[in-house]
């Protein structure tokens, strides 16, 4: 698939959203990621090949893609990304196929508990997004941890998730999600589904706590792991 460059975004400190348009038609579930190669000029030993989860929900019409940039210290691969000009193309862009393990909440009569991240907000935000613009109520919590004040699209999930009377957003700043916090909301929700995004670290100490302290049934775990290209989120 090729996508088009249109324009970018600031959304928060070092974070950034980049506007596509596909070429071709182009069809994704809310929470699902692409693959993008890209060769660029003075290639780092990272490569050329990221994977970027679609922060668009299916219904806006465009492919948007949030990341964070850190200037000198960023990768060659972000350096080119964050070069592009409007009407460049990026034309080596997959959508790799995922299973029912795979972040979604693709059933509207169940209820969702998000555990977020910093940067994992991506799937998140293509989720609400696509719940708010067909009408449809999103029943359960986001928990969305942050390392300072400024949540990636705070605002707007805030706007969105008021006029959904089953969902609200908790945020953790300065304060973790643990057990506790997770045990208590299973006393609140109604055999819910988790679905986990963020950096690596981060969905394997929130899958520890599910599966091997809380004894959740694991096809009730969803998650969409970041690798490990972010010592950080
Ligand atoms: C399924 C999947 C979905 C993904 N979705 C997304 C997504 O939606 N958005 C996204 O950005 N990535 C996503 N990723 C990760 C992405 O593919 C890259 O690994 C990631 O963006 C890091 O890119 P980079 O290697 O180019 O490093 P860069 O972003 O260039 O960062 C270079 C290094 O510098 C560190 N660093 C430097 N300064 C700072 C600072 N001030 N604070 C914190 N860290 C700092 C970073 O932690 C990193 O280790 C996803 C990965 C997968 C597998």
């Amino acid at each position: 698939m090729e996508l088009v460059f249109k324009e970018m975004k600031k959304e928060a400190q070092n974070a950034y959203s980049l506007i596509f348009e596909p070429n071709s038609e182009f069809k994704w579930n809310a929470g699902e990621y692409l693959e993008i190669k890209m060769p660029h000029s003075n290639e780092d030993d990272r490569g050329i090949e990221r994977y970027f989860s679609i922060s668009a929900a299916p219904s806006e019409g465009v492919v948007m893609i949030t990341t964070r940039f850190f200037e000198n210290e960023a990768s060659s691969f972000k350096k080119a990304l964050f070069e592009l000009k409007t009407g460049d193309k990026l034309e080596n862009v997959k959508k790799p196929e995922n299973n029912d393990s795979f972040f979604n909440a693709n059933n509207p009569n169940r209820e969702y508990i998000f555990l977020t991240a910093g940067i994992g907000i991506t799937p998140v935000r293509s989720v609400i997004k696509e719940y708010h613009l067909n009408k449809r109520d999103l029943k359960g919590i986001l928990l969305y941890a942050n390392r300072d004040d400024e949540y990636i699209f705070g605002e707007e999930l805030e706007r969105m998730t008021n006029d959904m009377p089953e969902f609200s957003i908790q945020k953790y700043h300065g304060k973790r999600i643990n057990k506790e916090v997770l045990e208590k909301l299973l006393k609140e929700y109604d055999n819910p589904i988790f679905n986990i995004s963020g950096t690596y670290d981060f969905n394997m100490q929130m899958k520890d706590i599910l599966l091997n302290q809380l004894k959740i049934d694991s096809s009730n775990v969803k998650s969409s792991s970041f690798g490990k290209g972010y010592s950080q989120s």
